[in-house]
């Protein structure tokens, strides 16, 4: 076999490592080119919700791209159709609500991003002038094209490509920075994600979310959730909102929407509906048959299967299990997208010393392990990560000195 790490090197984009050269996969395990086998419980970072090569994933595929796999969006189609009116449902828009279908998180957030413009330019009665600030939170991710870059407070990511799109300003994670933000004036919308995945599985906290509705809705401004991560049933509700008891003005979703098809997508809610109008956007892939015939089959399956129920219970189980681990300080996040807390930064440690033993998890920051397995997962594979990763935290505990054992 050729060095595959050689030919990554020699051939794709430098844009970080590779961590082992995949060749298939099956439910939630997957195959090197050494066959050695992996417990996914990454699960392609929050994506493939129904594991690998899920029948229902398959059928869909193979069916609708032996029917019609693109149009232009010149036409509808009746997946397109289908799709729209589920993600209505789902979301509880009601009648007003509308969707649009786009091929990712970063390019829903674009969307997001216009739709905040378009409100902002609106008049309002207390605000005056035309109200371009969008505020965002300390630690968000909300992709990597311009727009969505802009949207993402972290220098790292952002500051190589400055400048970013003006005025957008990040508020601390604490309501009185929520309060001073508004106080400002000017904002035509707050961009949140409800758990923010990519800063650990940090939560919010306790009335954030409810406040900025109270602060959006006061201000004539936007509330718009970016669900890319905790959206369709990743949480075990549809959309983390529904826990929260807060009803947006906008959501966008991506990632498990697909199960492994790339697909994104804003849903509006009331009068946010009437902002888009022909001309002010458009995608030529987004919300394409095949696209959206996967995304029905999918969210059908996890719809009539009462899968969401798994996704607690196994949610559950994993945090019960963990917390019996060495170095293990808590867990964050809910239903299936799972923060694991150490007790010491070693967590990339960890992440190799689990891909070691054969299982996948990934290090979103020094002291946090993240997983999102597959909703379809059942006691073998909890026991089989609980095993697993019991392993890897022994290895790296064994050689980590924790603070309390300092001298
Ligand atoms: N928003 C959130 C909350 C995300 O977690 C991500 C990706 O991790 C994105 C947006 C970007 O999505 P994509 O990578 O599909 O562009």
């Amino acid at each position: 076999m050729t060095n595959w790490n050689d030919d990554a090197a020699r051939d794709l984009m430098s844009l970080g490592g590779r961590l082992a050269l995949l060749t298939r996969g099956e439910g939630s395990w997957v195959w090197d080119a050494d066959d050695n086998r992996y417990l996914d419980f990454l699960g392609g970072i929050a994506v493939n919700c129904l594991g690998h090569a899920h029948p229902v994933f398959v059928e869909a595929v193979s069916a609708q791209a032996a029917t019609l796999a693109h149009v232009s969006n010149y036409f509808a189609t009746p997946p397109q159709l289908e799709i729209a009116a589920r993600l209505k449902r789902l979301a509880g828009t009601g009648e007003r609500g509308r969707v649009f279908l786009a091929n990712s998180g970063t390019e829903a957030n674009e969307m997001a991003i216009k739709l905040a413009r378009l409100h902002g330019a609106q008049p309002s009665a207390g605000e005056g002038a035309a109200r371009t600030r969008i505020l965002v939170v300390e630690g968000a991710f909300h992709g990597r094209t311009m727009g969505a870059l802009s949207l993402t407070p972290k220098a790292a990511y952002r500051d190589p490509f400055l400048p970013a799109v003006p005025d957008i300003v990040a508020v601390e994670r604490t309501l009185e920075s929520l309060e001073a933000a508004f106080a400002e004036g000017g904002v035509a919308a707050m961009i949140v994600e409800p758990i923010q995945g990519e800063a650990g599985v940090v939560e919010l906290p306790e009335g954030f979310l409810a406040r900025a509705r109270a602060l959006t809705t006061a201000h004539d401004a936007l509330l718009i959730l970016d669900e890319v991560q905790t959206g369709s049933g990743r949480t075990g509700e549809w959309f983390a909102f529904q826990r929260e008891g807060v009803i947006p003005d906008a959501v966008t979703l991506a990632k498990s929407i697909g199960a492994g098809f790339p697909l994104g997508a804003l849903i509006t809610f009331a009068s946010a509906s009437d902002l888009f109008y022909p001309g002010t956007h458009n995608s030529t892939f987004g919300g394409n048959p095949l696209a959206s015939a996967v995304a029905n089959a999918v969210l059908g399956f996890v719809e009539d299967e009462h899968v969401l129920d798994n996704v607690n219970a196994r949610g559950a189980q994993l945090r019960d299990g963990v917390a019996a681990l060495p170095l293990v300080a808590g867990t964050t996040g809910a239903g299936l997208l799972i923060g694991i807390r150490l007790s010491a930064p070693v967590a990339p440690a960890v992440a190799a010393a689990a891909q070691e033993r054969g299982l996948i998890v990934n290090a979103p920051t020094p002291d946090v392990i993240r997983i999102a397995p597959a909703y379809t997962i059942g006691d073998t594979e909890v026991q089989e990560f609980l095993t697993r990763f019991g392993a890897a935290l022994a290895d790296v505990a064994a050689t980590t000195t924790t603070p309390s054992e300092k001298p």
